[in-house]
């Protein structure tokens, strides 16, 4: 549609023979192959050296175990269990190789021998089999049989339970027992399961803790985003795949949305998966998770609580610590060059500060993917489960350190592209017969080159302009794109910013349109602009709307502005065209005048409903008449219940919670708004909202258009303006300020064998390959996913292509091409080598939060169990060395995967709790789909800062501690943050120095409890957390409001949401208990 330019000669979307399996079922996502496909998972032998290089032990770490075992002490013991040294390699979960000769005795596992061991070993530490006791707290734990008094038991071992060994609900994962601690040690490896044990039953819809519901919406929100008590909004609202539409939104829809949930299948797995992966209704999820006798304490006070020896609670630092394996690699790679001239290289976790240096493939800042090694075939995809995709975000802002894009111009005839598959010239064509032709790298065809383009080779066969031309050394770069490029082959005119004020009662009564109109007079000298020039050519336009809208004529020439009415909201037009969208520059003294005007205005307005849809109409007709792309800035306070299109009711309805209708309220009502989003997305038109409710708005609804149009929502609950309104400021500046593109198309090219499949962003997709985003921001990430259509090349490796064809801020039409470059492997071990958590955890959040559109929530969380556990139990079975089946082992890039995972089914999306507003939900879920690595790394596993023994002269920040009450104390204080949210934590016994130093008070008692600020006080420690405050706000995408609260307070509750390795407050296992639920589905697995 908007981008026929895009569309050179074959067109763009057309299948192209070369391109491997397209002929053949390239059919609609989801359909062509089976669930499963996608997943895969291999390994192979580097051609590049191998990333384990990079992943040496850091100095002074001791290095990790080629797999890490947990058992209960495994962390602190790992090192004693290794008396020499491994080798360097075994910073990664070990190549079996080198494992299995590590460990003379043993041969290869089999299952076989993995089930023997099972049977016959009780849990164990690291040393293999009956090789020397290793003597650790573990092992001495292990020796002493007697199973746990006093708990009821079960049947011991898999056996048990009627319905089927995997379904027992009441049964204790064994890897509980080791946490039990003493007592239980040496227990058979399917230890007796403690009936009424939290573990035991799934952790999800528990009432847990009884989380008081403190009513308001300011408090019972839900865990991760937004609060609604801080409510910081999220990000951006993609919507990943609503599905709006029948076949028009077809393409958004991946297999998860469109596809029936067979069991649960539609997401991700299959339903009974080929390794006989039974489903397991009931073991995560909803029913059983019924609230059991011991289950209120969380993990560590139920064993308390039995009778027989004095149980020692386990040591909470003997499973994976995120916070470690972020310091890490931070001391691993931090402060390096990474350079990027190597294939299938796995970079610095996103949460490590590095720089980097594009030779060759696209930075990380740019793309980032789940492994970077993938399985050779689909079958070894489908064995392993480990999902294929990238997190492609193509305007990533680079370091100041960092060089910026270079552009290229190939003149008038446009990039240089194979005649085939349409790839851009890139480092991935290979030249050949004395420079005149090239063959491309994704569908082999040879080419012509271009006589202007021609070029001898050097005697390696390379082009002697190499180091000249990005575009045939560099991972990332930018064309100049022609008019082919461009709508109705005209140069594009820039964009317009068109900011449209809900000014209904409340809206003025709350003072929010005057805040508005305030803020606007400087923000709008802030306009982005280009780098180099001088000031912004983006053009402006003001609506402001309650029942009716008021269009204004903000012409240069006038001396007043003029307000012009439209009642008629059922056709909605614009009723000017000269002086509505204008230079800012030139316009500033009318524009002045009007923002002056507004609020006094309607003072006196009476008027409280409101319209919606004939706002965002007016906002596409404005930029249509004007030929332009842009953005609107929509400003709401509550639901449109005027009488106009799109038109909304209440429809929320907490008794469908917990029940398979409960996807329904996550559903936009479809009609309006659907045909809307498409309107937007043809004439180049984002949508970012800004809501203040104080009741249920729909947000699913109200959001559907900024959620495919690359736009973005922001919601404030209950809003107030001393309260909420810096919080608010501070979003709308960034959110106005960001780099940003217009009217753009992402397609995604790969080399043969495999293929993007699905996507999932704020974008919209009219087939089932060009990705379009009415506005793409520097923020914004697009998850896409990929599938086998054939078998990839352990040689080639495989190569994709990110082409993103946008409209700059001045006007521009470019072409801004990613390029990265995978290994391949038939051995699945590299490709748990090669894999990223992060990116992982970033997938999986997207896909299960578009997945609870089609399929009851419980089933989305059990699916996500059942494939951790599966992904888990295939690295064991086959890259693992031999070991105890009681030890949960997992892979060295996975190891604190089982965390984030627990963290994402405890998200207020999948958590089927009535106390938490839906809107909220709503928000959440849509926010993550547009999210990148980074963002969703964080808002699942926020930073706990300790602030209270930092030394203020340094400049170093603390190290963030594990996000668990645990690790809280009387006499501290905190920050923690997710992105999103940001509180800072009192403990009641904090310092009267601290107290008095901070907030200028005697003690702490004398805190306001609604306090959302620090006062600015002249001395060290108030200096320093004010600017480690305002460090993190100015670095997240997002503002977060600071919520100050005092331990044992009442909002206190609001806080511990977010300390996600606790039981959560709305269900949701302790991540001790969900690996030891884990644990015990692997051992199921491999029996
Ligand atoms: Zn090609």
């Amino acid at each position: 549609m908007s981008q026929q330019g895009y569309v050179a000669a074959p067109p763009y979307s057309q299948a192209q023979p070369g391109m491997g399996g397209y002929q053949g079922g390239y059919g609609p996502p989801g359909a062509s192959q089976p669930l499963y496909g996608h997943y895969g998972g291999s390994t192979q032998p580097f051609n590049a050296p191998p990333t384990g290089m990079m992943k040496s032990p850091a100095a002074g770490m001791p290095p990790a175990p080629a797999s890490t075992q947990y058992n209960q002490n495994v962390q602190q013991n790992g090192a004693h269990r290794y008396p020499a040294p491994p080798a360097a390699s075994a910073a990664y979960g070990q190549p079996p190789q080198s494992s299995y000769n590590s460990m003379p005795p043993q041969a290869p596992p089999t299952t076989q021998q993995i089930t023997n061991q099972m049977n016959a070993m009780s849990i164990g530490n690291y040393a293999p089999g009956p090789q020397a006791p290793v003597n650790s707290v573990a092992q001495q734990h292990l020796q002493r049989p007697p199973p746990m008094m006093g708990q009821p038991q079960m049947h011991p071992g898999p056996q048990s339970p009627p319905m089927s060994p995997q379904m027992s609900p009441n049964q204790f994962p064994p890897a509980n027992m080791p946490m039990t601690a003493p007592a239980m040690a040496g227990t058979p490896l399917s230890p007796p399961p403690v009936a009424g044990s939290p573990m035991g039953a799934p952790p999800m819809g528990a009432p847990s803790m009884g989380a008081p519901s403190m009513g308001a919406p300011s408090m019972g929100a839900p865990s991760m985003g937004a609060p609604s008590m801080g409510a910081p909004s999220m990000g951006a609202p993609p919507m990943g795949a609503p599905p709006m539409s029948g076949p028009p939104m077809g393409g958004m829809g991946g297999p998860f949305p469109g596809s029936p949930p067979p069991g649960v299948g539609g997401f991700q797995q299959a339903g009974p998966g080929p390794q006989g992966f039974p489903q397991q209704p009931g073991q995560f999820g909803g029913p059983m998770a019924g609230p059991q006798p011991g289950m209120p304490g969380g993990f560590p006070s139920g064993p308390s609580q039995l009778a027989g020896p004095p149980q020692k609670k386990l040591d909470p630092d003997s499973i994976p610590s995120p916070t470690q394996v972020i310091e890490d690699d931070q001391v691993r790679r931090g402060e390096q060059v990474y350079a990027t001239n190597i294939r299938g290289q796995v970079p610095p976790l996103v949460t490590t500060q590095f720089t980097a240096q594009d030779q060759g493939n696209a930075s990380p800042r740019f793309m980032r993917c789940t492994t970077y090694s993938l399985p050779s075939t689909a079958d070894l995809a489908k064995q392993c489960q480990v999902p294929l995709a990238s997190i492609i975000k193509p305007l990533a802002c680079l370091p100041k350190n960092e060089t910026p894009l270079y552009v290229v111009n190939h003149g008038e005839t446009g990039p240089i592209r194979c005649n085939r598959c349409k790839a851009y010239m890139c480092p991935y064509m290979h030249f050949t017969e004395g420079g005149r032709r090239f063959q491309c790298g994704f569908c082999n065809c040879v080419n012509e080159v271009p006589v202007f383009y021609f070029q001898h080779l050097d005697h390696m066969g390379r082009r002697v302009d190499f180091y000249e031309r990005p575009e045939l050394s560099l991972g990332s770069y930018e064309f100049e794109a022609t008019l082919d490029y461009c709508k109705n082959n005209k140069p594009p005119n820039p964009p317009a910013f068109i900011f449209m004020i809900d000014v209904s009662y409340n809206n003025i009564k709350s003072g929010l349109v005057k805040m508005i109109c305030n803020e606007l007079k400087t923000l709008l000298e802030k306009l982005p602009k280009e780098e180099g020039r001088e000031s912004s050519v983006i053009k402006v336009g003001f609506v402001t709307y309650n029942k009716v809208l008021h269009f204004y004529n903000v012409k240069s020439a006038l001396a007043q502005p003029q307000m012009m009415v439209v009642s008629d909201t059922a056709e909605m037009f614009v009723p000017l065209l000269d002086g509505f969208l204008v230079n800012y520059q030139d316009s500033k003294a009318v524009i002045y005048n009007l923002l002056d005007q507004i609020p006094d205005m309607f003072a006196n307005s009476n008027e409280s409903e409101t319209v919606f849809a004939p706002v965002i109409q007016a906002g596409v007709e404005a930029l249509k008449a004007a030929e332009c792309s842009g953005k609107l800035f929509i400003f709401q306070s509550a639901m449109p219940t005027a009488e106009a299109p799109g038109k909304l009711k209440n429809r929320d309805d907490k008794k469908l919670i917990n029940t398979d209708k409960e996807k329904t309220l996550f559903q936009p009502q479809k009609g309006v708004y659907e045909q809307l989003a498409k309107d937007c997305v043809a004439n180049g038109c984002s949508v970012d909202l800004f809501l203040f409710p104080s009741q249920y708005v729909d947000l699913t609804t109200l959001a559907s258009v900024p959620s495919h149009t690359g736009g973005s929502v922001y919601k404030y609950n209950n809003f107030q303006v001393e309260t909420d309104g810096e919080h608010f400021l501070r979003d709308l500046r960034k959110d106005v300020q960001k780099p940003i593109g217009f009217d753009a198309v992402m397609r995604v090219r790969t080399s043969t064998g495999f293929r993007a499949t699905d996507f999932f962003g704020a974008i919209h997709m009219n087939n089932t390959t060009d990705v379009e985003m009415a506005s793409v921001d520097c923020d914004k990430a697009v998850t896409v996913e990929f599938k086998h259509d054939d078998s990839l090349g352990e040689d080639t490796g495989a190569l994709i292509q990110c082409a993103l064809l946008y409209t700059t801020l001045s006007g521009q039409r470019r072409l801004r091409i990613h390029n990265l470059s995978l290994n391949c492997s038939s051995q699945l071990s590299d490709l748990y080598k090669s894999c990223e958590t992060d990116s992982l955890i970033n997938f999986f959040a997207k896909s299960a939060y578009r997945a609870i559109l089609n399929q009851p929530i419980k089933n989305v969380r059990e699916i996500l169990v059942n494939q951790t556990a599966h992904m888990l139990a295939c690295y064991r079975k086959n890259c693992a060395s031999p070991s105890a089946a009681s030890q949960l082992i997992l892979p060295d890039t996975m190891k604190v995967f089982p965390v984030y995972m627990n963290s994402l089914m405890k998200s207020s999306p999948l958590v089927a709790s009535t106390e938490l507003p839906t809107d909220d939900r709503a928000h959440q879920r849509l926010s993550v789909q547009a999210m990148g690595v980074e963002e969703t790394q964080l808002l699942l596993y926020p930073r706990l800062i300790p602030l209270h023994n930092m030394d203020p002269s340094s400049d170093v920040l603390p190290a963030p501690v594990r996000c668990s009450e645990e690790r809280l104390s009387d006499s501290g204080m905190f920050l923690l943050e997710n992105g999103h949210s940001m509180f800072l934590w009192l403990g009641q016994g904090s310092s009267p120095d601290l107290i008095q130093g901070l907030f200028n008070l005697p003690s702490l008692a004398h805190l306001q409890p609604d306090m959302t600020d620090l006062p600015e006080l002249d001395n060290p420690l108030s200096k320093k957390i004010r600017s480690i405050v305002n460090d993190l706000l100015e670095k997240r995408s997002n503002s977060m409001k600071l919520h100050i609260v005092r331990q044992k307070d009442k909002p206190e509750i609001v806080f511990r949401q977010f300390l996600v390795e606790d039981k959560g407050l709305y269900g949701g296992a302790s991540y001790m208990d969900f690996l030891c639920f884990v644990h015990r589905e692997i051992r199921q697995l491999l029996t």
